[in-house]
Order: structure tokens, then sequence, then C-alpha cells
């Protein structure tokens, strides 16, 4: 299957790397809508969330959560937005969650996703 998502997953292709575990990993987005734009994925290939098992959508309830503080703290802001996309908007057919630290209330992104990367990683 020649999915983006899966090979960065596999390490076949290089990502800034947030969280992982056994069933999620989550990475930088490379064209953030904002600064500090985290994409969350199950591992597991789903195309999109119609597909999603019960118990994945638990797990990644439960990671959101955690990267949602950090992100928060890290980047010093109060606001963050969690959002997929569906059908035709969906441009990456492998189920991802973005979270989108101020989107409502920035006007995009400022620095480049390294800067940011460096900020969360401290
Ligand atoms: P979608 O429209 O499918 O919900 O969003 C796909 C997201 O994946 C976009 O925000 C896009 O910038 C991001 N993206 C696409 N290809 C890559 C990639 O190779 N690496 C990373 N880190 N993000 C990607
Ligand atoms: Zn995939």
């Amino acid at each position: 299957m020649d999915c983006i998502f899966c090979k960065i997953i596999n390490g076949e292709m290089p990502s800034k790397k947030i969280y992982e575990d056994e069933l999620v990993y989550a990475f930088m987005d490379i064209e953030p809508t904002v600064d500090g734009h985290v994409l969350l994925i199950p591992k597991k290939h789903y195309t999109d969330f119609m597909e999603l098992d019960d118990d994945i959508i638990i797990h990644m309830n439960k990671v959101r959560k955690e990267l949602t503080k950090m992100l928060m703290e890290k980047l010093n802001v109060k606001a963050l937005s969690i959002s997929f996309n569906y059908g035709d908007s969906q441009v990456v057919k492998h189920f991802h969650m973005h979270l989108l630290p101020n989107l409502l209330i920035s006007d995009g992104a400022k620095n480049t996703v390294d800067e940011v990367y460096q900020i969360i990683k401290k």
C-alpha cells in the first residue's frame, strides 16, 4: 500500500515525532496551518474515521488529552482546536486528527516547523 503516513510510522519517510506508543504516532504537520500543528494517527491503517474501532478511538482520546495539555503548556497558548477531515476534504487517506493551537485566534503559522519543534521538544 502506498500510504505516506504508513511510511512515516515505518521510518521509511522522515518526520518530526512528538509522541509514539504501540498504537499511535504523533508528528509535526509539514505544512502547518498554525504554529504547533500536530497530526495524531493510529499506527494501523484506517482510511478514515468511519473505519475506526472503538478501542482506538478511546486510546486516541486519552493521547489527545495529553498532547493538548503538553502543546498548550509548551507553546503558552490558551486555545487549541482538534479536527479531522472526511470525504473530498481528506487529502491523506490514513485517518489523522489535526491538533491546532490557537487556530481560531491566530492568523496562521509565524515560525518554521523546526523552530516550533525545538520549543515542543525542550
Ligand atoms: P487532510 O486534508 O488529509 O486532513 O490533511 C493532511 C495533512 O497532512 C495536511 O495538513 C498536510 O500538510 C499533511 N501532510 C501531507 N503530507 C505530509 C508529510 O509527508 N509529512 C507531514 N509531516 N505532513 C504531511
Ligand atoms: Zn497508512
